[in-house]
C-alpha cells in the first residue's frame, strides 16, 4: 500500500474489498487496479482569514473508478480528514452507487479543517478557493460533489456558485445538496435517514420483528442521525438515545425526538441541558439494549474491543466505514442482523442522482414521487442483496460489496483497457 494513503479507514475499506474480492474470484487485474483510486488530488487552500492573516488549509479530492459514469461523492470538512480516509470513502462510493445501480463511479473529497471554528465569511471564501483548486477534476458529467459530514446545502451553494463563474452560466449539476433555489432537490436534506429507515422497516420485515414494539438507539445528531431519529420515531419505533460528539440521552420509555430537535436545532440548546433523559458516553449508547443501533457519526466505531458488547437485534449503518472486520466477525456469532453502509445509507447519494436528473431535465419532481422512487430503489437493493447473501451463505456487507464490485467489474471488462 502506498504510505500517504495508510490510514485505518484505508486499510478497512481495502481489508473489506480483499475479502469481497477473493469470495468472487474477481479478475487479478481488476483486483490490483480497484484497490487504488483512479486519481488523488491534494490541494493548498490559502485563505484570509477575519484578522488579516493567511491560513493555509489542505484539501483533497480522489477519484476511486469512473468506469460506471461521473463520480460522485460528498465532502467532508473535519480535523480528521487524510488523503487515506478520502481514499476509503471514494472506493465505498463506488461500491455504493454501483450497488444502488445509479450509473455513477465514486469519489470524496475533504478539507483538513474544524468548519465550526471559523466564520462564516471564512468558511466561504475556504470553500471557494477549494473549489478553485480542485475545479480542474470536477463538472456534472466528470464528478459531482455533495455535503458529508461538516458540509451543507450553504456551502454546496458556494460550489456551484464558484464553478458557475468560471464556466460563465448557471452549472447547478456541479453538486448535489443543494438550496431548493438554485437548482436542490425536495427530500434531498433527509434522505439519508429516510433511505436508514426503508432498509430498518425492511430488515424487520425479513426477521419478523414489530415495529411498534422496537426501540432505536442512534449514534450521532447531525444530518443523518437526527433525520434518522425523527422519521424511525414518525414510523412507530421508540426512538431510546441520540448522541452528538459530546454524549448523548438516554430514556427507555422514548425521547420525545421533534422537542429535541427543536431546541437542539433551532434554539442551539446542547443535548446535555436537554433533560427528557439520562446523560450517557457515547461508548455506553452503543452497549444500550436496544432492537436497531444506528451509527451516524465517523469510521471506526465498533471494533474488536466492543462488538461483543452490543444489544441490539439490527445494526443499521448510517455512517460509512462504522464497523471493523475483527467486529464484524464478533457480530457475525452474536447473530446481529448488519445492514452495512453502502447499502444502509445509500438514500442520500439516491436523491443525489434525482437532483442530478432533475437538473439536466430543467424539470423539478414532486415530493411523493422521490420518496417513492428512494423506497423502489434502495428496498430492491436490500432485497437483492439479502437474496444473494441468503443463497451463497454470505455476510450482508459481503453480499453488498460483492453486489457492487460485480457491475464495476463488469463495466470495466465490457470497456477494456485503454490504449
Ligand atoms: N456523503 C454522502 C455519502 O457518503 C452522499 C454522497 C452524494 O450524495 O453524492 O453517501
Amino acid at each position: 500500500m502506498q504510505n500517504e494513503l495508510d490510514t485505518p479507514a484505508f486499510r478497512l475499506a481495502v481489508a473489506q474489498f480483499d475479502e469481497a474480492a477473493k469470495r468472487m474470484n474477481l479478475d487479478r487485474n481488476l483486483h490490483q487496479r480497484l484497490k487504488l483510486p483512479q486519481r488523488s488530488l491534494m490541494v493548498s487552500i490559502p485563505v484570509r482569514m477575519d484578522d488579516g492573516r493567511v491560513e493555509v488549509f489542505t484539501g483533497y479530492r480522489v477519484h476511486h473508478d469512473m468506469s460506471r459514469g461521473p463520480c460522485k461523492g460528498g465532502i467532508r470538512y473535519h480535523l480528521g480528514v487524510t488523503l487515506g480516509e478520502v481514499a476509503a470513502l471514494a472506493m465505498w462510493m463506488t461500491w455504493k452507487c454501483a450497488l444502488a445501480g445509479l450509473p455513477y463511479g465514486g469519489a470524496k473529497g475533504g478539507v483538513k479543517v474544524n468548519p465550526k471554528s471559523l466564520s462564516r465569511d471564512e468558511l466561504q471564501r475556504m470553500t471557494r478557493r477549494y473549489t478553485a483548486e480542485i475545479f480542474p477534476l470536477i463538472g456534472p458529467d466528470r464528478d459531482v460533489p455533495a455535503p458529508d459530514v461538516g458540509t451543507d446545502s450553504q456551502v454546496m451553494a458556494w460550489i456551484m456558485d464558484t464553478y458557475s463563474q468560471q464556466v460563465g452560466y448557471a452549472s447547478p449539476g456541479v453538486v448535489t445538496g443543494k438550496p431548493l433555489s438554485i437548482g436542490g432537490s425536495l427530500g434531498r436534506e433527509d434522505a439519508t435517514g429516510r433511505g436508514v429507515v426503508d432498509v430498518t422497516l425492511a430488515a424487520m420485515k425479513h426477521l419478523e420483528l414489530d415495529p411498534s414494539q422496537a426501540t432505536v438507539a442512534i449514534q450521532g445528531f447531525g444530518n443523518v442521525g437526527s433525520h434518522t431519529a425523527r422519521i424511525m420515531q414518525e414510523a412507530g419505533l421508540k426512538v431510546v438515545a441520540v448522541s452528538d460528539v459530546n454524549g448523548g440521552l438516554y430514556n427507555p420509555k422514548g425521547l420525545d425526538i421533534p422537542d429535541i430537535l427543536k431546541r437542539y436545532r433551532e434554539e442551539g440548546t446542547p443535548l446535555g441541558k436537554i433533560r427528557s433523559g439520562d446523560w450517557i458516553t457515547n461508548e455506553d449508547l452503543l452497549q444500550l439494549p436496544c432492537t436497531v443501533l444506528v451509527p451516524a457519526a465517523l469510521s471506526e466505531q465498533i471494533t474488536g474491543k466492543n462488538a461483543d458488547k452490543l444489544r441490539c437485534r439490527i445494526l443499521a449503518e448510517g455512517a460509512n466505514g462504522p464497523t471493523t472486520m475483527e467486529a464484524d466477525a464478533i457480530l457475525a456469532e452474536k447473530g446481529i442482523f448488519v445492514i452495512p453502509d453502502i447499502l444502509a445509507n445509500s438514500g442520500g447519494v439516491i436523491v443525489s442522482y434525482f437532483e442530478w436528473v432533475q437538473d439536466a431535465q430543467r424539470f423539478g419532481w414532486k415530493s411523493k414521487d422521490i420518496q417513492e422512487r428512494l423506497h423502489d430503489i434502495i428496498t430492491a437493493a436490500f432485497a437483492r442483496t439479502l437474496a444473494f447473501a441468503t443463497e451463497h451463505r454470505t455476510s450482508m456487507r459481503m453480499a453488498a460489496l460483492m453486489g457492487g464490485i460485480e457491475k464495476v467489474a463488469q463495466a470495466h471488462l465490457h470497456r477494456g483497457l485503454y490504449p
